[in-house]
């Protein structure tokens, strides 16, 4: 059994399993036996059952939301949004499974057809920081194409994930088709990696525990996906409209505590307007409203655990911290939002992914320093800039090596639009139209018409 806690008071909410190698053998079998079936599932039935899953988790959105707020200290307000989330990809993608349709090429002496056939067991592998969307990114697409579902919570947060799997049983989904497997990453993450049925594994979390995942799935020649950490800038040149620019800088780094893929943790500003920037930030991040995450005002909540504030506090040795937020005092693992200036892009807070509420500042001069320096990183997964120059902005979004980019806005991830990194961010695509058919292998068929 694992003890789950909850972060905002460092109380045990509750314990729940940690399956052996035996249990998650016998669950990979179960999803393998059953494959056949739910891939012979018609188009419709098999939308209509996703679209119930779907109907069902609407109908818990306060329930889920509230499990969220006490296993992962989410304020209460993006906890409710992450439900919605899982309704919303579920939905979307139960519109595939009767659109799924592959191409008829041309060919002499006969028709060539390709289908896109569902791959089998498919394992998905969650991190903590957002339990409910990432489960949803990947089981709701891999489900639609066909393929049965394990998923592997992360250790510190199982509760929703586990009440998911429990909603999709209720809407009908067979039983062996989707399964939550509650475990360590070394042994039932890892056995995903391993277990010969599984066909691919979807993983999301650090780019460290990523690369040993794609290493061992290149054994058995397995498909993956990985989404990784991120170091993402947030450009802001003198032409931009600079209140706004610094008005939505802490939300776009300090939401979630900061535990947030996308964070835009680096900021970039035109030395020109470095001075009116900061000044400009600082009442901001003052105002960031960081407390007990089930109240409805919350912007932000605590850090997931002891172990991470401690791995976030050490960022701040030897740094130069502009200016701070505040925090709660007392139980629980509170940091407040913190502004480093960066004097170098070989400072170490400037090139590493923090994972908690900090957020660097370097000046740069032109445009080119500015690709430069966002481009002088391994990571590439998301990033905003902020100008009122149209030309700029689209040499800019070119320029800047990164899956997603928004300009004069944080966009955050729409479900309908692909989502991924570029360089050590990741592998692949999911959400959107791309992800479908990362479930899928194409399989070419050419029926002869001579006689
Ligand atoms: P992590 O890599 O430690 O763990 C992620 C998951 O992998 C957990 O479920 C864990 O149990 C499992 N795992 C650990 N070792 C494993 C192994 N050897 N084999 C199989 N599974 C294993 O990451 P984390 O600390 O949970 O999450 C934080 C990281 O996730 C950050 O780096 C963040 O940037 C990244 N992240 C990326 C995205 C994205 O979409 N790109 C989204 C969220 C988080």
């Amino acid at each position: 059994m694992t003890q789950v806690i909850n972060p905002a008071t460092g109380n045990v909410l509750t314990s729940v399993p940690s399956l052996g190698l035996a249990e998650t053998d016998a669950a990979i079998e179960r999803a393998h036996k059953v494959f056949p079936a739910w891939k012979a599932v018609a188009p419709g039935d098999r939308a209509r059952l996703l679209r119930r899953f779907a109907a069902l988790v609407d109908e818990h959105i306060d329930e889920l939301a509230d499990l969220e707020v006490r296993n992962s200290g989410h304020t209460i307000g993006n906890a409710r949004w992450e439900a919605g989330n899982v309704r919303d990809v579920l939905n979307y993608y139960a519109g595939a499974p009767e659109r799924l349709s592959g191409r008829q090429i041309p060919v002499p002496g006969g028709v060539d057809l390709t289908f896109h056939e569902p791959l089998g067991v498919v394992g998905v592998i969650v991190p903590w920081n957002f339990p409910m969307p990432i489960a949803g990114w990947g089981f709701a697409p891999a489900l639609a194409a066909g393929n049965t579902v394990v998923l592997k919570p992360a250790e510190l947060t199982p509760l929703t994930a586990i009440r998911l799997g429990e909603l999709a049983g209720e809407a009908g989904l067979p039983e062996g088709v989707f399964t939550v497997l509650p475990g360590k990453g070394s042994v039932v993450g890892q056995r995903f990696v391993t277990h010969p049925a599984v066909r691919k594994v979807c993983f999301t979390g650090s780019t460290e525990v990523g690369k040993s995942i794609m290493a061992g799935c290149a054994e058995q020649v397995k498909r993956v996906t990985l989404e990784l950490g991120g170091k993402s800038a947030n450009i802001v040149f003198a032409d931009a409209d600079l209140a706004k620019a610094a008005a939505s800088a802490p939300a776009s780094v300090f939401d979630n505590a900061g535990q947030d893929c996308c964070a835009r943790s680096r900021i970039l500003v035109q030395r020109t307007v470095y001075d009116e920037f900061l000044g400009r930030l600082e009442p901001a991040v003052k105002a960031f409203r960081v407390e007990d995450p089930a109240r409805e005002t919350a912007e932000m909540g605590p850090l997931i655990s002891a172990g991470q504030r401690a791995s976030v506090s050490a960022y701040l040795d030897d740094a130069d911290v502009a200016f701070r937020g505040t925090a709660p005092d007392g139980d629980g693992w509170w940091f407040p939002p913190t502004v480093l200036l960066a004097h170098s892009p070989a400072d170490r807070h400037w090139r590493e992914e923090v994972f908690g509420p900090v957020v660097s500042v370097l000046p740069f001069d032109t445009e080119e320093d500015a690709v430069r320096l966002a481009n002088d990183t391994e990571y590439g997964l998301s990033g905003s800039l902020w100008t009122s120059d149209v030309g700029r902005a689209l040499r800019m979004a070119r320029a800047v090596e990164t899956g997603a980019l928004s300009v004069n806005s944080h966009s955050s991830v729409r479900y309908w639009t692909p989502f991924g990194g570029m360089k050590q961010s990741g592998l692949g695509r999911e959400l959107g139209p791309d992800a479908l058919l990362s479930f899928t292998d194409v399989k070419n068929v050419f029926i002869s018409s001579e006689d």
